[in-house]
């Protein structure tokens, strides 16, 4: 069943960068996409940004002035290819009474605002975000803890073999769930038995598939995982779906859609991130509905 609007209870998600390391650029990656990653997340009509790639760039173009008054933005770690779409955040320039919160896990329960404020900031950027016009809040947590947030939403957070670490997230609503597993290199053996736990029966997974196996050996220890190990940890903890995400930006549509034809082989229900593309999860039972056809081109932003 294909629709187009999801009801105002689904579990909906986004996609605004789908990219790993930096950006791609050319024809050769209209399908896909170039921004880095940015994936959008309503539970209901709640809003959360999971990681502030240069795909926030493109979600704040369509938030405009629409965006609620207070933004959570759930950063994975602090890599440059997941913060700098940051400063270019339309609703953070539009607005005095915005908030917009950061939660970072990966540093010990520190927040992200030491880091931040000694990238954006002169030599290296010319604007602090503290003089955008929204205010930044900055929030530290230890990836393993859940984070509650003011309004009594629940999200579970899961420590991740990343170099310095990266924080995986599980979202639920209305007993859906999706989990957002980027950064992440896989472990031997695999899967870890902790990280099928933290997805077990989610109806999606985002997982940091950036490399094939067969590329894996020259990329060991880089931190990133293969679409393959994706399917196996999917199939291990029962996850229904599977979006393969964090793509190399070296990996061409042609690439990328022999893989993914490769992969729906062994899972029928894995994908390869496309940017823009949408998929909601209506509550309790109902089918997935997904809506891909609107992200064969992506549009310069
Ligand atoms: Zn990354
Ligand atoms: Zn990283």
């Amino acid at each position: 069943m294909i629709r187009r609007v999801a009801s105002s209870e689904a579990l909906q998600v986004r996609f605004w960068g789908i990219r790993g390391s930096t950006c791609a650029s050319g024809p050769q990656f209209v399908e896909f996409g170039s921004h880095t990653p940015c994936v959008e997340v309503r539970c209901g009509e709640r809003l959360f940004i999971l990681d502030a790639g240069t795909g926030l760039s493109a979600l704040g173009m369509e938030l405009g002035q629409d965006a609620p008054e207070k933004i959570d933005i759930l950063l994975s770690h602090l890599h440059l290819d997941h913060i700098s779409g940051l400063p270019f955040f339309k609703p953070a320039l539009l607005a005095k009474e915005r908030v917009i919160r950061t939660y970072c896990g990966h540093l010990d329960g520190e927040s992200a605002m030491e880091p931040l404020g000694r990238l954006f900031a002169p030599p290296l950027f010319p604007v602090r975000l503290g003089q955008l016009p929204a205010r930044f809040e900055y929030h530290g947590f230890r990836a393993g803890e859940p984070i509650t947030f003011d309004d009594g939403t629940r999200i579970e957070t899961h420590l991740l073999n990343h170099p310095g670490g990266a924080t995986g997230f599980r979202l639920s609503h209305r007993g859906r769930s999706i989990c957002y597993i980027s950064d992440v290199e896989h472990s031997d053996p695999w899967p870890d038995p902790g990280l099928a736990a933290f997805v077990r029966n989610a109806d999606l997974m985002i997982f940091d598939g950036m490399f094939s196996d067969a590329e894996y050996s020259y990329c060991r220890g880089w931190g990133h995982s293969t679409w393959q190990k994706g399917v196996e940890l999917s199939k291990a903890a029962g996850v229904k779906a599977l979006a393969i995400f964090h793509l190399y930006p070296g990996h061409d549509d042609a690439f990328l859609k022999k893989a993914e034809a490769e992969m729906q082989a062994v899972m029928p229900t894995a994908f390869m991130a496309r940017e823009r593309q949408f998929i909601a999860f209506e509550p309790a039972d109902d089918e997935m509905v997904a809506d891909r056809p609107e992200t064969a081109k992506v549009p310069a932003v």
